[in-house]
């Protein structure tokens, strides 16, 4: 979530187009909120060269391979020297694009085809789409790693040809910079002033274009599958809240609409805990936290707890299982840091885009599918115990902490049972995450054995859609707003309402503040989320009464699409 006071933009060098009753509405996933007004400036990827090409006499390929080193050394100094005068994700995913650049595997690969006579660029062009099979295959975080490879080939074949490396054009006035897909290292690069909103026809949530314009606070909407209508240079309207880009909307309106938005994020600003609706009905807000130094972090914002402690982040490089004692002081300065409120612990969730070494298994076809969260205990029966003890004596050390303990990845009625025991036989409460469809077919029976329940909005919307989260081409099926996957959160917040059992919400639909609004409505009792997106959840909350975010729930619950839950949200809501 994006810090709010940086993405509203009014962009004076925006002309005004004829006010025209005619506006066309292009959709995409809305990624960092804010409102923009500002010419459309395309960006294009320079076209590839053939494929195929005359071969290399013999006696000039070692020559060809000194040409492909320079060029991917030329590359990788450019954007480690990029990555020296960055900060923060910027510099770190610049630094990650470079070391692509001098990845052994790939350029072994090109080495080889070159010596058989390729020429250094169409041997780079087939190395890097090999990598991008297998960067697919192996899906998750290495397929978004796929468009970071493609533009280090780019960068590369721009060197082979004596040309400037590929880039956004330069602009002396504010746009709203459109694209195919961006590259993280053209992403890094991005003047907000200049390039006041982002829209792009591939890409996801949780690539690292969308990771550096949040950071930068550029208003950004991804896989908007129609961007190719809007013409070059003609002025649009993005709105990021609602996930739309509008061409032909009169100067005026624009104006209000941006002007709106600077309001919100006054709002915003201002807001201060706890939740509570405009009418006084609290609604927990509940910090996600990974370590000690974020459980402090969410303690010094507007946190009231911690409603997802994902322990597994702890040890994703640790080779073998640490012992209670270790655990057990990994786990404190989370408990201390809220010395007098809940904190709701996830055992591990090993495996998939998750890996801890001493608890997943090595090779397994589909790993989202396989032995990740607590089915890891199948082949290790006498780790969760252990995790449990140790959580168990950080918690008596703590003891003011109302500690909560949950699994991952529950699908079945024997696991929750089986869970539930040994956290009750340590005295601390125990609940499931609801990730998996099956947990909310059978929520009455789970219900009734577990203390709570908290829904994992990102896996639960995985497994509902059977949409990779992590892929960039599945955006508008990884998106919470599926009426589908409304539809079982509110069946199992419901539950929760018919049998007094606290359902929580600590996926990142939680950080979506009309979302948030709408599941308070469906009554769940609270909601977790990234320390720095409360106040924009609280602020929205806080304008709108319970009554109100009942109309919503009722009202997106039965919508067609995505797009239509989020118009009829907005329209309860009263943000429109
Ligand atoms: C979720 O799936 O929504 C969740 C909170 O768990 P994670 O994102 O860690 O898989
Ligand atoms: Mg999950």
């Amino acid at each position: 979530m994006t810090d709010m006071t940086e993405s509203a933009n009014l962009a004076s060098g925006a002309e005004t187009g004829t006010a025209s009753q005619d506006t066309t509405i292009v959709y995409g996933t809305p990624v960092v909120p804010g409102v923009a007004w500002a010419p459309a400036a395309w960006t294009h990827r320079p076209p590839l060269p053939p494929a195929t090409a005359p071969e290399v006499p013999d006696n000039e390929r070692e020559d060809e391979v000194t040409r492909f080193e320079a060029a991917t050394q030329a590359v990788a100094d450019g954007l480690f020297d990029r990555a020296s005068r960055a900060e923060g994700h910027a510099s770190e995913v610049l630094g990650v694009t470079a070391s692509l650049a001098t990845d052994k595997a790939w350029k072994k690969e090109t080495v080889r085809a070159i010596r058989r006579g390729i020429p250094a660029i169409q041997a780079t062009m087939a190395a890097t789409e090999k990598f991008v099979a297998l960067f697919e295959k192996a899906g998750g975080l290495m397929a978004e790693r796929t468009t970071d490879l493609r533009d280090v080939r780019d960068r590369a074949i721009a060197h082979l040809q004596g040309q400037p490396e590929p880039g956004i054009p330069v602009v002396d006035h504010p746009v709203v910079l459109l694209a195919d897909d961006l590259s993280p290292a053209d992403t890094a690069g991005l003047n907000p002033a200049h390039y006041v909103a982002i829209a792009t026809e591939v890409g996801g949530p949780t690539s690292h274009t969308s990771i550096i314009a949040r950071q930068l606070g550029i208003p950004c909407i991804v896989a908007a599958r129609e961007l190719s209508t809007i013409p070059e240079g003609a002025p649009v309207l993005l709105d990021a809240h609602a996930g739309s880009l509008t061409l032909g909307v009169p100067e005026a309106e624009a104006r209000t609409a941006v002007e709106d938005d600077a309001r919100r994020v006054a709002l915003i600003r201002e807001w201060r805990g706890p939740g509570r609706t405009a009418d006084g009905v609290p609604q927990q807000l509940l910090a996600n936290v990974q370590d000690g130094a974020t459980a402090e972090a969410g303690a010094a914002g507007q946190a009231e707890g911690v409603g997802l402690f994902r322990t597994e982040l702890l040890f994703l490089g640790t080779p073998t299982e640490p012992d209670v004692q270790t655990q057990a002081a990994a786990y404190e300065p989370v408990f201390a840091a809220f010395p007098h409120s809940k904190v709701v612990v996830r055992t591990l969730d090993a495996g998939s885009d998750k890996p801890v070494p001493f608890a997943t298994l090595s090779e397994e076809f589909n790993p989202a599918l396989g032995v990740r969260g607590i089915r890891t205990t199948g082949h290790n029966p006498e780790l969760l115990p252990r995790q449990l003890d140790a959580i168990a004596e950080a918690a008596t050390r703590q003891s003011g902490t109302d500690v909560w303990v949950m699994a991952p990845m529950v699908s079945t009625i024997p696991e929750a049972e089986w869970f539930v025991d040994l956290v009750h036989d340590r005295g601390l409460k125990a609940g499931i995450m609801i990730e998996v469809p099956s947990a909310v077919i059978l929520i009455d029976q789970f219900l009734d054995i577990v203390d709570f329940v908290s829904i994992g909005t990102n896996d639960l919307t995985q497994y509902t859609m059977a949409a990779d989260r992590m892929s960039p081409h599945l955006a508008e099926y990884t998106d919470p707003w599926q009426p589908a996957v409304l539809a079982l959160i509110n069946r199992t917040a419901q539950a929760g309402v018919r049998l007094g059992k606290p359902v929580g919400i600590c996926g990142e639909a939680a950080a979506d503040p009309l979302l948030a609004a709408a599941m308070t409505g469906m009554g769940v009792t609270s909601l977790s989320m990234a320390t720095n997106a409360i106040p924009a959840v609280g602020a929205q909350l806080s304008q709108v009464t319970r009554a109100q975010c009942e109309a919503a729930a009722a009202a997106i619950v039965g919508s067609r699409d995505a797009g239509d839950a989020r118009a009829r949200a907005r329209k309860t809501l009263g943000v429109d």
